[in-house]
């Protein structure tokens, strides 16, 4: 069975046909400025209409929190006008397929799970311009009931840090994610975005090394938590930031300070763009989301 499978990110929107695992084929438009409903409408209905012919059903990955088909986020003023926006059921009416939707860093936890050799319990984590995760027990993958599970880039950090946009102060996205290394840059990094940030650092340049230092102590104290909280096999660790030239090698390094018994096998994201897409998909195949 076909599935046209959606991932609708902040900054792009992309649409595959997935069949198993093999994406068919795949197109992708940025996400409307505007960020209002009619915009967005027009966007996914301009992206999907190649590909609703050959689909059968829809399956949705989303940033923010997806609750009953709704999308809406821990701090809704991220969405602008798009809180509140009644996905499943725009999408059912302009496809007139069966839609699922899902939470996009929960899908792509899913996409890492059945990517794994066999085991049952791991947390996936990416960090990019927010940190975002999905948990899976028990080879289940956990939603929670109002879909806020996994949301582990909003347990604490440092409660002297600085201010999430979630309203929490010293979350681990507000030190850790891209957007929280920029926004503690100061002087001479001051404006520059992660990336360049990454880039001083390989320099050697001492406050980019502190920074990305501070966001890899952040994510390997979460780690440890997390080990303690589902005593999981091995947590995957994604994202640009995640996946940065010597960032994990840095987060071991942290968490090997940490007590023996938070030790847990980490390993870098098998996927780097698609693992959202075809998360959602395989969901899709094996059970109603
Ligand atoms: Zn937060």
């Amino acid at each position: 069975m076909t599935t046209l499978a959606i991932d609708i990110g902040g900054t792009k929107l992309a649409a595959a046909l997935i069949d198993g695992q093999t994406i068919l084929a795949r197109r992708e438009c940025p996400t409307p400025a505007s960020q209002t409903p009619q915009a967005l409408q027009q966007a996914l209905q301009s992206l999907v209409a190649p590909f609703m012919a050959q689909a059968e059903r829809v399956a949705v990955a989303s940033t923010g929190i997806i609750h009953r088909g709704v999308l809406t986020a821990i701090n809704p003023s991220n969405l602008g006008g798009l809180a509140q926006f009644p996905l499943v059921g725009f999408l059912s009416a302009i496809t007139d397929l069966p839609v699922t939707a899902i939470n996009d860093a929960q899908a792509a936890a899913w996409a890492e799970f059945c990517a794994l050799p066999g085991d049952d319990d791991m947390v996936f984590l990416t960090v990019s311009t927010g940190v975002g995760g999905g948990v899976v027990l028990n080879g289940e993958l956990l939603r929670g009931s109002g879909g806020l599970a996994g949301h582990l880039g909003h347990t604490l950090a440092d409660p002297a840090g600085p201010y999430c946009g979630c309203g929490r102060r010293g979350c681990v996205e507000a030190i850790a994610s891209g957007r929280g290394i920029a926004a503690l840059a100061q002087d001479e990094l001051a404006g520059l975005d992660a990336k360049a940030i990454f880039m001083h650092a390989a320099q050697g340049v001492p406050q980019a090394r502190r920074l990305v230092a501070y966001s890899a102590r952040a994510l390997a104290r979460l780690i440890a938590d997390v080990k303690a909280i589902t005593d999981c096999q091995v947590v995957i660790v994604g994202g640009s930031v995640g996946l940065a030239e010597g960032y994990l090698a840095q987060v071991a390094d942290f968490l090997a300070q940490e007590p023996a018994v938070y030790q847990v096998s980490l390993r870098a994201a098998h996927y780097r763009h698609d693992a959202g897409l075809l998360g959602a998909a395989l969901l899709a195949q094996g059970e109603q989301v």
